[in-house]
């Protein structure tokens, strides 16, 4: 049975991961904030993938060329100058073709709309049933298309000829043919620099954070000593005017993304293409997203874009998604279109020359204006580009755990490394001495493990009910001082996910957990 987005939700909202946006204000559509564990759990999610992919990258795996893979990190900003994305095709192209329906005003992105059609074939004079893939529409559209025509099917919107539009019914439309022909519309921010604000002070909110890298690529090469091939890594924020945002904070209009591109020879691409994709599962798998929940999703050659080489996604069965599955992180082959892009529209040489090559080829013998060509090139680029709100989502997707077989049935089974709390201290009583021991473990461990994320410590209430805090926090362990700990110096340690609980000495405390906690 899929999980309840409902419950997930409403956990996020009670236990401080995710509020919604300006919410006293009535919110603001495709904007979500994250609270006090929220805000833990996504740094420890984006702390994981500048370790495992900038400063040790790939847990010191050799690449297909032997070496360990190289990467180097970077900041760049949300506002790019506006040639930034005219080279990068999204001034013209960053288009979603979109179709909007006459009738109840919604636009929606022509690809996001599934239709229900008659398993059978042929509708006759019945609608066709047009829905969004995890909105209420889809149950109320199913209902209509059964007691239409029996079985339905579902089938893409962009596969029903234009013609056949007068016979859709619209998401959330009475009548049916309201829904316009897929016309363009961009889903890039605008806004002005400076005072003035005209028409030549335009800017635009970046919808991706990787153009930054290229634009920056020259002078990476020139002022460090990086050598091909090696990748340039950040996170930062990203903007998409997404006509409808919807599935959480699945799809935003603000998000962040966590992007690495990896400049390599052109020979050697398709290695390096197979290299990222399988790290990259291994990566998510990790941080416990293993099991059927997550796939490897090859694009068919006919759906990439024009430049690309091969692409493959790295995508969730989240509950909205349910039996499909939702892209957490595209790996793309983009080829040097980026590099050669800015290259023709800065006007700047953005080719590289290889000097390992050179010599190699000197060796060989080849002839100096041969080796003048060859060792120049403009490097293939292969793009791992991930979500960090998305990859916060299916996490926390993953962890909810509904038991009721436990005394407090909600938990977040989340993995240690990315748990928001990594331990909580408990006195049993607030009495007897023992929050004095409590505060001095609790100051003990903080000072280790406090770097990783939040150390709690609580006595109020009973312990029944502050280990359902915790299980509800995603904290995998919980410390609680007894009678016998000021006896024996011992505490007991319990399990979040088993909820046994064992006896410890307390001095042991700090090396159990290093042990436990470590990734
Ligand atoms: P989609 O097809 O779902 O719109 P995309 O293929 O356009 O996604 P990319 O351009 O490849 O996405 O961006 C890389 C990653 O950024 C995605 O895998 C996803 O995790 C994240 N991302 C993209 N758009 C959004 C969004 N609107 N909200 C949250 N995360 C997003």
């Amino acid at each position: 049975m899929p999980k309840s987005m409902d419950a997930i939700m409403a956990l996020c909202k009670r236990r401080g991961f995710v509020y919604q946006a300006s919410e006293i204000y009535g919110g603001i559509n495709g904007f979500w904030d994250y609270g006090p564990l929220g805000a833990q759990l996504k740094k420890n999610l984006r702390d994981a993938w500048w370790q495992d992919m900038i400063l040790n990258p790939c847990w010191g795996r050799q690449g297909p060329d032997g070496d360990r893979v190289r990467c180097v990190p970077l900041e760049t900003r949300i506002i790019q100058h506006p040639k930034t994305w005219v080279a990068s095709g999204h001034v013209g192209g960053f288009n979603d073709p979109m179709v909007d329906c006459r009738e109840t005003k919604n636009r929606y992105r022509f690809d996001h709309v599934s239709v229900f059609v008659p398993a059978s074939g042929d509708p006759g004079d019945k609608p066709l049933f047009a829905f969004i893939q995890g909105s209420p529409s889809e149950a109320k559209q199913l209902k209509k298309a059964e007691k239409a025509f029996g079985q339905a099917v579902v089938v893409p919107l962009t596969s029903i000829p234009p013609a056949s539009f007068p016979k859709v019914l619209g998401p959330d439309a009475d009548k049916v043919g309201t829904l316009t022909e897929p016309r363009q519309f961009n889903l890039m921010f605008k806004t002005y620099v400076g005072a003035t604000a005209t028409d030549d002070d335009v800017a635009y909110l970046r919808p991706e954070t990787a153009q930054g890298i290229f634009a920056q690529f020259k002078n990476v090469v020139d002022t460090t000593r990086v050598k091909l091939p090696f990748g340039i890594g950040n996170t930062g924020t990203s903007f998409r005017n997404e006509v409808t945002p919807r599935n959480f904070t699945f799809r935003s209009r603000e998000f962040e993304q966590a992007e690495l591109e990896f400049f390599c020879h052109p020979d050697q691409s398709m290695e390096w293409f197979a290299f990222w994709r399988a790290f990259r599962m291994d990566w998510w798998e990790s941080l416990g997203l293993a099991g059927e929940n997550l796939r490897l999703y090859d694009t068919p050659k006919k759906d990439l874009a024009h430049y690309a080489f091969a692409g493959s996604d790295v995508e969730y069965r989240f509950p909205f998604t349910d039996p499909g599955f939702g892209e957490l992180e595209g790996i793309a082959h983009r080829g040097s279109f980026d590099l050669s892009q800015h290259q023709e529209h800065s006007g700047i040489k953005l080719d590289y020359f290889d000097q390992e090559l050179q010599v190699e080829l000197q060796a060989k013998g080849v002839a100096k204006e041969e080796i003048a060509k060859r060792a120049r090139y403009i490097p293939h680029v292969i793009e791992p580009a991930a979500g960090l709100d998305r990859g916060a989502l299916a996490l926390l997707c993953e962890a909810y755990t509904l038991d009721d077989s436990r005394p407090s049935p909600e938990l977040l089974r989340l993995h240690p490394r990315i748990a928001p709390i990594k331990a909580a201290v408990f006195p049993l009583v607030n009495k007897d001495g023992m929050p004095e021991v409590a505060q001095r473990l609790h100051a003990d461990l903080f000072k280790r493990f406090g770097h990783s994320g939040l150390i709690e410590l609580d006595a109020k209430q009973s312990i029944g009910k502050r280990y359902a805090r915790m299980d509800e926090a995603g904290c995998p362990f919980c410390l609680t001082i007894d009678g016998e700990t000021l006896t024996h110096q011992t505490v007991t340690l319990r399990d979040r996910d088993t909820g046994r609980q064992e006896r410890i000495a307390i001095d042991q405390v700090p090396s159990l957990l290093a042990d436990k906690l470590a990734p």
